[in-house]
């Protein structure tokens, strides 16, 4: 068996200066405080708020419990409108919260939830649109906005690729009701594991503050809580990556224009960000022509050891226990994208190399 030298994978966790994190631990020790709004949590969330331009944000242990307290936060009940090309932690949440999802298809250039879609499926059980910011690249927030308005509804952005997103300046978690992060290893900011939840209404932070530590402050109790809180030694990475983040984003820049270079003449689909955006640069998916391409190329990046991977696959209104109405766009989408390998560790005869491979592949 011929051993292929490169091991690419789709994405690698940053790891910061070992010294660094260990200077954090010195100090985890000394204080003996591990848990429970630690001093480094409170420090992170007060960093966050400040790079992310938000005026509340609670620092959780996932971004999959933030969603949960979001919906929670919101007494959410009823019909929740949902995008059916995300993560499957999205849909998945609004059963776990004993709530319906009711799937609306994807806009063809965006991939995001399409908005000229949302109405038709309003009823007089919807009580809210939970939309994902596929890739980093915003939601139609505008459109969306106008429309839940219109009708009542509260607005969440699953937020969790969009870390640091501004649309025309404007910090992309300042849109919607709640907006939730993901600051999972694989992200583009992360903490191991951690998520966050942002809002503009001091009410909903309390409640998602008490929420994420069982429902009481000392011995005052208020409502029905859960564990959602995050450790020091989380907050602790996340103080070490941070600073980081701006550097982080321009080497994925680099790499991603190098993929855009690289692949032009062949007959795939890029996604760009226009003028009025700053993007985060947090996924590369190209789009083939179709199912067999794709396989094809996904294949043949895998015998050179380089692993792309089908994100997101599958749509989740197809999933055996969402049965949701049909999506075509994203049902279609999901049977011929991957998504490259891109991360700030990745070198740019890496990228070259993935991309002359899949030249050869064509
Ligand atoms: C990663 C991710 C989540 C889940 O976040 P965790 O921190 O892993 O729980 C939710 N939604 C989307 C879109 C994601 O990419």
């Amino acid at each position: 068996m011929i051993v292929p030298k490169t091991n690419l994978h789709v994405t690698k966790t940053y790891l910061p200066p070992l010294d660094e994190y260990l200077s954090y631990v010195r100090e985890i020790w000394e204080e003996g405080w591990v848990t429970n709004n630690g001093r480094l949590v409170q420090q992170l969330e007060n960093h966050l708020k400040q790079f992310l331009g938000v005026s509340y944000l609670q620092y959780v242990n996932n971004g999959t419990v933030a969603l949960q307290l979001a919906l929670n936060a919101l007494k959410l009940k009823g019909k929740i409108l949902t995008t059916p090309y995300s993560y499957v932690a999205t849909s998945s949440v609004i059963h776990w919260e004993n709530c319906q999802p009711v799937f609306v298809d994807i806009h063809p250039e965006t991939l995001c939830i399409d908005p000229n879609l949302i109405e038709e499926h309003i009823d007089e059980q919807t009580t809210a649109i939970l939309a994902t910011h596929v890739y980093g690249y915003p939601c139609d927030v505008a459109a969306i906005d106008r429309i839940a308005k219109k009708h009542n509804l509260k607005v969440i952005y699953d937020g969790a690729h969009a870390f640091g997103v501004k649309i025309n300046g404007t910090p992309i978690y300042q849109y919607g009701d709640i907006s939730t992060i993901s600051f999972h290893a694989t992200k583009v900011f992360h903490t191991v594991e951690g998520g966050a939840v942002i809002t503009n209404e001091p009410e909903v932070d309390e409640r998602v503050f008490l929420s994420k530590a069982f429902g009481h402050r000392g011995d005052e109790h208020y409502r029905i809580g859960i564990n959602g809180k995050n450790s020091e030694f989380h907050a602790a990475m996340g103080l070490c990556n941070l600073p980081r983040i701006g550097e982080a984003i321009l080497q994925r820049k680099q790499l991603s224009e190098l993929y855009q270079e690289q692949l032009k003449e062949l007959p795939i689909r890029t996604l760009q960000p226009s003028d009025s955006l700053s993007y985060n640069y947090a996924y590369f998916p190209i789009i083939l022509e179709d199912y067999n391409t794709m396989q094809r190329i996904k294949q043949g990046l895998e015998e050179q050891g380089i692993f792309p991977r089908r994100y997101f696959y599958p749509a989740l209104n197809q999933l055996p226990y969402h049965q949701g109405s049909p999506c075509p766009v994203a049902e279609d989408i999901v049977q011929r994208v991957l998504c490259l390998p891109l991360h700030n560790t990745l070198k740019e005869d890496e990228a070259v190399l993935v991309a002359s491979v899949i030249k050869q592949l064509f």
